[in-house]
């Protein structure tokens, strides 16, 4: 064996390209010399230079959610809460004030109520579905307004329109984690949000393998701070779950159909089974925010629903013991059908007495539906449903 330094193979040349993007892991990227380092850090050279600061796999994915949502220069982050975290802490500062819509997902509730005021930064929370409410919870020092188009897992949705009117006037930024509406549904940039959320992690990668966020803001100066204090601060994504995620953006559309067409047929069966006390669906006439998700999703559905047995826990244990074939998990999203429940999972932190205040029982469920054959679907729940009730 020869002494020599360590060599890193060429890459075979190809004339024609990979139709699939490769995966990019490389932490670094090495250049001719300092000069172009130089040029390629001030902007000067397109590429890369260090794996955290950027790479080819988080570019392609952001360009794939820009080109849905409608924008330019999102970021992919390392999850949804990195990216609910970049969006806050790209743009207010100690001593200024988040407000928040009050159905926000468990850990955004949790990063205002304990995160953002140990360092220094006040945050509350308000009626989402009430634009007044959140009106007049927005102080002086109010920089950032916080809500979710549908809430988890009550499926409310927000009064957009309202709080992005008072948000302008007072020259506030919204922030809209679009997650369980999605791009397909709703187009937050639209309707007056000056940032948008993902959880990629969700139904945009969709197979519940790669554990993504995204923010993008629509004015450059604000992307610009975001995007730095996700890298100094090391939020963003691997290469290999952008990847990954990128994979199952090709099939985003299709899944987001048959689930949504799935989720209006098992809301209307659910609706009509013995033992159900609730359904909660915006497409349904019933639901308390109909009109306005008429108005929003524009006839377009989620994949969201939710439902109320009779029976308290026991019944709940049963059911879930029944449904056999559906997967008990506390997420949503997923190519299959699951099933979750809020009061020992996502919301078991509140009091009783909270929880009855959303409607959050010991028999409410939540569905994330997903690709199933249809029939299969309503024919698991409505025999589960037979055996529990
Ligand atoms: C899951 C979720 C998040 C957090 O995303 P992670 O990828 O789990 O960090 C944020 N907002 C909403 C609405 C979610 O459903």
């Amino acid at each position: 064996m020869c002494a020599d330094t360590i060599k890193r193979p060429a890459w075979p040349e190809s004339a024609s390209r990979p139709l699939v993007s490769p995966i990019q892991p490389a932490v670094v990227y090495a250049s001719d010399g300092p000069d172009m380092l130089d040029a390629q850090y001030d902007g000067e050279l397109p590429g890369y230079t260090y794996a955290r600061e950027g790479h080819p796999n988080a570019d392609a994915l952001a360009g794939m959610i820009d080109a849905l949502e409608g924008v330019s220069g999102g970021i992919v982050t390392g999850s949804g809460m990195a990216a609910v975290t970049a969006a806050i802490l790209g743009r207010v500062r100690a001593g200024e004030h988040v407000l928040g819509g009050d159905q926000l997902y468990g850990r955004s509730l949790r990063l205002m109520s304990e995160t953002l005021p140990a360092l220094g930064i006040e945050a509350s929370t308000a009626d989402f579905t009430d634009a007044g409410a959140m009106a007049a919870a927005m102080r002086p020092e109010t920089r950032l307004v916080l809500i979710e188009t549908v809430s988890n897992p009550t499926i409310r949705v927000a009064d957009v329109a309202g709080i992005a009117a008072a948000c302008r006037e007072r020259g506030i930024l919204l922030a809209i984690d679009n997650t369980f509406a999605t791009p397909r549904g709703f187009r937050a940039v639209d309707h007056g949000a000056d940032m948008v959320i993902h959880s990629v992690t969700k139904l945009l990668a969709g197979h519940s393998d790669a554990t993504l966020g995204y923010v993008a803001a629509t004015d450059a100066d604000v992307q610009e701070k975001i995007t730095t204090l996700a890298v100094t601060m090391g939020l963003t994504a691997s290469p290999f779950d952008c990847w990954l995620a990128e994979r199952g953006m090709l099939s985003f559309a299709l899944r987001y159909d048959r689930s949504e067409a799935n989720a209006g047929a098992l809301a209307d069966a659910l609706a009509e089974m013995p033992g159900v006390l609730r359904v909660l669906y915006p497409q349904r006439p019933d639901h308390p925010d109909h009109n306005r998700a008429r108005a929003l999703l524009g006839g377009r559905g989620s994949h969201m629903l939710s439902f109320e047995i009779a029976g308290g826990r026991e019944a709940a244990n049963r059911f879930v013991a029944a449904l056999g074939s559906i997967p008990f998990a506390p997420t949503l999203g997923d190519i299959g059908t699951t099933i979750s429940h809020p009061a020992s999972s996502s919301h078991r932190g509140l009091s009783a007495a909270e929880r009855a205040g959303i409607g959050v029982s010991e028999g409410f469920f939540r569905v994330s539906v997903g690709c199933d054959e249809p029939e299969a679907l309503i024919d698991a729940f409505g025999r589960a449903l037979a055996e529990t009730c």
